[in-house]
């Protein structure tokens, strides 16, 4: 699989071109961002009672309604949340969708699913950084970058790949490395990892081992740093070295130990529960899940998150972490 470097990519392709990114959260602040530092002209769509307005205007961006934003550029990038992406795009994107404009988005869910269907005289591509926005700003201002997929949805202009790998570069992707690929498997395997392992598997892991030691009437405190703040310093290995790095920096009673007892707690049933999961998002069931639990207002989502917040493990954890200097107190 070829992977993109910053030789492959040339920003004078998007430069003079007026750029919209439709949102300024996670995602928009840092694209807007990163795309102005590297030369780019860059417009931020938001609806007016937007808190974010004025931190967008004081960082030097232009600001306006996102109908107007729409209007005024060439490349529209949606940055929304994925379950507002529709309705936006519906009454304030599509009216000004002319010929030959570039539609973009960071997530393929409203593409893949139908959600969205642009008419067929744009481009439409995808440009999705593998981590979350705040990370693609602080990488990018340290010199360094977050990794990106691009994909091709619509090819109209025969410049698509061209302009997906341009907005990748300006927003430090191919220093870290750019592969291309499908909308429908990026919105596959991401949904999927952020089920199974990224968000879901990885917090449920992290809850079950605190409870545990919790429940057999250790400290909290002890729990805490054992289950939670530790698991960043292993993950940290991962990223620079792989199994192999993580398990040589441990002790060797830790890696027997985990290799002997890693293998009961995630196992074959486990993976057949991931595979399960994977299916759900293959055949649709999940979006359409999603789609519903948006239309009764997130009632689902809002008890899991109230739960979650409850959890014993974040109250030991926000007690330790303020004693923490080096965490940024917001
Ligand atoms: P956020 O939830 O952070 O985006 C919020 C922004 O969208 C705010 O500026 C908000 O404006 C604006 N917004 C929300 N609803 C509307 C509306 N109806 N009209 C106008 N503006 C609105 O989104 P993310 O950055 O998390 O996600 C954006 C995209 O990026 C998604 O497709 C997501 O899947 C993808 N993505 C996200 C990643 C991440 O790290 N979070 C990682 C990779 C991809 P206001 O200030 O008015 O509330
Ligand atoms: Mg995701
Ligand atoms: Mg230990």
């Amino acid at each position: 699989m070829k992977v993109y470097y910053d030789q492959d990519a040339n920003l004078d392709i998007l430069k003079g071109k007026n750029i919209a990114v439709m949102g300024y959260g996670s995602q928009g602040h840092a694209h807007a961002l990163n795309l102005k530092d590297s030369g780019m002209d860059v417009g931020v769509g938001l609806r007016k009672s937007s808190s974010r307005w004025k931190e967008a205007e004081e960082a030097g961006l232009k600001v306006f309604t996102v109908d107007e934003a729409a209007n005024w550029a060439d490349v529209i990038m949606i940055l929304l949340p994925d379950q507002n992406q529709k309705e936006v795009y519906e009454s304030q994107i599509k009216p000004f969708l002319s010929e030959g404009k570039t539609l973009a988005f960071a997530h393929g869910f409203n593409i893949h699913y139908k959600q969205i269907v642009p008419p067929e005289n744009i481009d439409v591509i995808m440009i999705a950084p593998k981590g979350p926005g705040h990370l693609v700003r602080r990488t990018f201002q340290e010199g360094s970058g977050t990794p990106c997929l691009i994909a091709i949805h619509q090819d109209f202009s025969g410049q698509a790949r061209d302009k997906a790998l341009t907005w990748a570069k300006g927003i430090g992707g191919t220093r870290a490395g750019v592969i291309e690929t499908t909308f429908k498997d990026e919105t596959e395997t991401d949904l999927f990892g952020e089920q199974a392992v990224l968000c879901g598997g990885s917090a449920e892991l992290i809850k079950a081992g605190f409870e545990t030691l919790v429940e057999a009437g250790y400290p909290a405190e002890l729990a805490y740093f054992e289950c939670m703040h530790e698991l960043k310093l292993i993950v940290d290995l991962y990223y620079e070295g792989g199994l192999t790095r993580m398990n040589y920096s441990v002790s060797d009673t830790a890696e027997y130990g985990g290799m002997t007892r890693g293998t009961r707690v995630i196992n074959s049933d486990t993976k057949k529960v991931m595979k399960e999961i994977l299916s759900e998002i293959q055949s649709g069931k999940f979006a359409e899940e999603w789609i519903e639990e948006n239309k009764n207002g997130q009632p689902t989502l809002n008890k899991l998150r109230k739960e979650n917040q409850e959890h014993p493990i974040e109250k030991i954890g926000a007690k330790l972490r303020s004693m923490m200097s080096w965490l940024k107190k917001n």
